[in-house]
């Protein structure tokens, strides 16, 4: 019998900090991998969902950072079938870290038009396990992550369409979160180079920014390098952070280098200069959509 036909829509959030989120779909069914982050973004995508028309089976995580998994709150409402899924240790981690996160990012992304869209209670998450998701017999890889933004990471490769979702291991022109993360550039390069050695891959799905070709390795390389040279303990944040911003006047997401080694903005010129607000750039990194 012929397989039905596999279908990849890649939605790009419209809201702070812009993640992306992938549909793939069939005539019968259709898998989600992220879930955007504020409330209406998710609806947004919700009523995309739909339009497609196909009963969504499954959503997956590919890591536990609230932008990519706090809109399955808004999802679950619209589509209270689906199961959520992620590896047990990131399942562990977003459980563990939810109302830590919570209170953090309340006083940043809560506030102003942004007030009500972040959730006040998680859902459920199901053990993904195995090697691979047959999804109406189109093999999706599950492809656990070197470490790279975050110690524990999902990526989904399809062999069939050459594509690989990478969740935030790779971001497409749009500054990098390392320092507040793990601040290892030399560990994330070296997982960036075992997957490119390992698939074969033609279309590349960011965490955010617009899908690509395999430009987005070499491009994320070259950053992590340039971070790599520049970082050293104890230097002000406010000189990474310019020398960031001199050496890729026109990348997006400029709000992740403002909270550069450490976990949050603690150098006196650089509160001076943002009164303290991180603002995490002006208006969209990407928008539309992608679909092949
Ligand atoms: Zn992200």
């Amino acid at each position: 019998m012929l397989k039905k036909k596999l279908s990849i829509e890649v939605v790009y959030g419209t809201l702070p900090p812009w993640p992306n989120s992938t549909i793939l779909y069939t005539d019968d069914s259709a898998v989600l991998v992220d879930t955007l982050f504020m409330k209406s973004d998710a609806a947004l995508l919700a009523k995309r969902i739909k339009e497609i028309g196909k009963p969504l089976e499954a959503i997956f995580l590919t890591h536990s950072h609230p932008d990519h998994v706090w809109g399955g709150v808004e999802l679950l409402r619209h589509f209270p079938d689906a199961k959520i899924y992620a590896r047990p240790l990131i399942r562990k981690e977003i459980e563990l870290d939810f109302r830590a996160r919570q209170l953090r990012w309340t006083g940043v992304f809560n506030v102003g038009p942004f007030e009500g869209e972040i959730p006040t209670d998680l859902f459920d998450i199901q053990p993904l396990e195995g090697d691979s998701y047959d999804f109406g017999g189109h093999e999706i890889q599950l492809v656990d992550l070197k470490p790279a933004e975050t110690v524990y990471a999902t990526a989904f490769y399809v062999p069939e369409i050459k594509t690989y979702i990478a969740g935030d291991q790779l971001y497409n022109q749009c500054h990098y979160y390392i320092g507040a993360g793990l601040n290892r550039p030399d560990l994330w390069i070296e997982s960036i180079e075992d997957v490119r050695a390992r698939f074969d891959i033609d279309v590349v799905v960011p965490g955010h920014g617009y899908v690509g070709g395999t430009e987005i390795f070499d491009e994320a390389i070259d950053y992590l390098s340039f971070y790599q040279s520049q970082y050293e303990p104890y230097r002000p944040q406010i000189e990474m952070v310019q020398a960031l911003e001199n050496q890729y006047p026109d990348w997006k997401l400029e709000g992740v280098i403002y909270m550069t080694i450490g976990p949050a903005m603690t150098d006196p010129a650089l509160i001076d200069l943002t009164h303290g607000h991180i603002k995490f750039g002006e208006g969209t990194i990407a928008i539309g959509s992608y679909s092949a």
